[in-house]
């Protein structure tokens, strides 16, 4: 069975972001850039499968700047055989980026395709959705656990309240929720080994896709800031404050 995984570079979960100063978007100048968080666990439950002989093959694959290569390098590095590189320096919308996934999806011919559920840094949620809708593959989001048996895959899903499972026939779409599993680290060795691991790099021309944004951020605002807090000495000035002060009792 052949893995097709989607993995995005994005800001690193422990940066705190500033805003540019035009409010055009968010300042990416000398930022550590990562893997988004739940593309780590996509990649890391593509190799468990293929550890347990499930999988003969994980193809990962990014869409943006020359620079995602570091990530996808990443990606082999913790055990997919080989990386495609969709490269474009334009800002894509989830649908531009599903419809990408999509032409790889028809040129790979993969049985699965494991997304993250959200990139953390649009907080979109929606590109493996997309791609199952443009595909017409079976999905099965925000997956804690995955069972592939035979021609199915079961995935249990996180749910308001509790957990569902589903039962896809394959070909289908997984994303990933933070449960699921934890991430490895690359060891060295196979950091060097990554260095020598197929990448194709592809456009969108070379894939027949026009991605044409029908969405424009028209700004962004960091969240305005807190007043100090302040420290009480009794639970009797407490409740003093917020019936007199906040008036919220
Ligand atoms: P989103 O819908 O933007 O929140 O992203 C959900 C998931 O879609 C991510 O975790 C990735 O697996 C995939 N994805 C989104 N954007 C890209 C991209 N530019 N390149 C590769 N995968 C992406």
């Amino acid at each position: 069975m052949k893995i097709l995984v989607a993995v995005k570079r994005v800001v690193d979960y422990n940066v705190k972001v500033r805003v540019k100063a035009d409010n055009s978007g968010v300042d990416l100048a000398n930022v550590k850039m990562s893997m988004n968080p739940f593309c780590e666990i996509a990649v890391e439950e593509a190799v468990r499968l293929k550890e347990k002989g499930v999988a003969s093959e994980i193809v990962v694959v990014s869409i943006g700047p020359t620079a995602a290569q570091e990530q996808l390098r990443t990606a082999l590095a913790l055990g997919a055989d080989r990386a495609v590189l969709v490269e474009s320096s334009e800002e894509l919308n989830s649908l531009a980026v599903a419809k990408l996934l999509k032409a790889v999806v028809d040129k790979e011919q993969p049985q699965l395709v494991i997304l993250g559920k959200q990139a953390i840094d649009s907080d979109n949620n929606q590109t493996g959705q997309m791609l199952g809708a443009l595909t017409g593959f079976a999905q099965g989001t925000f997956a804690s656990k995955v069972e592939v048996s035979g021609d199915k895959v079961n995935v249990e899903r996180e749910i308001d309240g509790g957990a569902q499972t589903v039962a896809l026939s394959l070909p289908a779409i997984v994303t990933t929720d933070l449960r699921l599993n934890e991430p490895r680290y690359a060891s060295l060795p196979n950091i060097m080994k990554a260095k020598k691991k197929p990448l194709e790099v592809l456009t969108p021309d070379a894939l027949g896709v026009t991605t044409t944004s029908t969405v424009k951020t028209l700004k962004v605002e960091a969240p305005a800031a807190r007043s100090a807090g302040i420290k009480v000495k009794s639970v009797a000035e407490l409740v003093e404050k917020l019936k007199n002060e906040a008036k919220v009792i």
